[in-house]
Formats: structure tokens, sequence, C-alpha cells
């Protein structure tokens, strides 16, 4: 059995998690302050998940801030990275844009900033 500390992230507490793993099997969580934390720590074992936050390419040189609207498998943050360094997009974009749907499952590559 292999014991894993995890802090949690899904609110500013950060909650020190301890989790218990047995062959990829989560037996327990212990430390999570409400429910939140232990699907986060289950999470975490599992399959990973974070907002992916970059910058796209623009055809007059600039770089427009984006991000997934969702959060995203933390296996796959290197092919979204190779799609989205692939396009370059026309300006002007809008905070909360589509710039790319549904870049992986339901999480659209949304823009976080205006430019004109
Ligand atoms: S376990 Fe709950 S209270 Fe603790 S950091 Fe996570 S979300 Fe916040």
């Amino acid at each position: 059995m292999e014991k894993i500390l995890l802090t949690c992230v899904e609110c500013p507490m950060g909650c020190q998690i301890q989790v218990e793993v047995e062959k990829g099997e989560v037996l327990s969580v212990t430390g999570n302050t409400c429910p939140r934390g232990k699907l986060y720590a289950q999470n975490e074992i599992k399959c990973p998940m974070r907002v992916l936050t970059t910058t796209v390419k623009t055809y007059d040189g600039k770089m427009v801030a984006v991000k997934t609207d969702k959060p995203v498998k933390r296996e796959s943050m290197l092919s979204l990275m190779k799609k989205i360094n692939a396009i370059t997009i026309d300006l002007p974009v809008k905070i909360g844009d589509i710039i790319i749907e549904n870049l992986e499952g339901d999480a659209n590559l949304i823009a976080t900033d205006d430019l004109q």
C-alpha cells in the first residue's frame, strides 16, 4: 500500500489530504474538511485534471491569452498544446470568445483577454 499526501486546491483552505492507494485503487482519504476534498483526491489518483492556460498566435503577431473553460486531463496537456500552437487567429477577440470548440470533450478553449 502507498500513502500519498496532497494539498487540496478546491478552495483557499488548502487542506492536507492523505490518500492510501493500492494497485491504483483508493483505499481511504483522510484530512479533507469537506466532500469536495475527497472527490479532488480520488480524481488526482485516477485522472488528474487541470485548467489549461496559455496563449494563441494572431495574424498580426499579437498573442491572445486563453484558457479552457473546464479542467482537461493533465496527461493530455502536451497534445492539446500542439493543437493550440498550430492555430493562428484573426482579431478582434473578446473575453469569453470560443477559440477552439470542444478542445477536449466538452471543454472549449476561450479567450481571457480583449484584443483589437
Ligand atoms: S477539503 Fe474542502 S475545505 Fe479543504 S481545501 Fe478542499 S475544498 Fe477546501
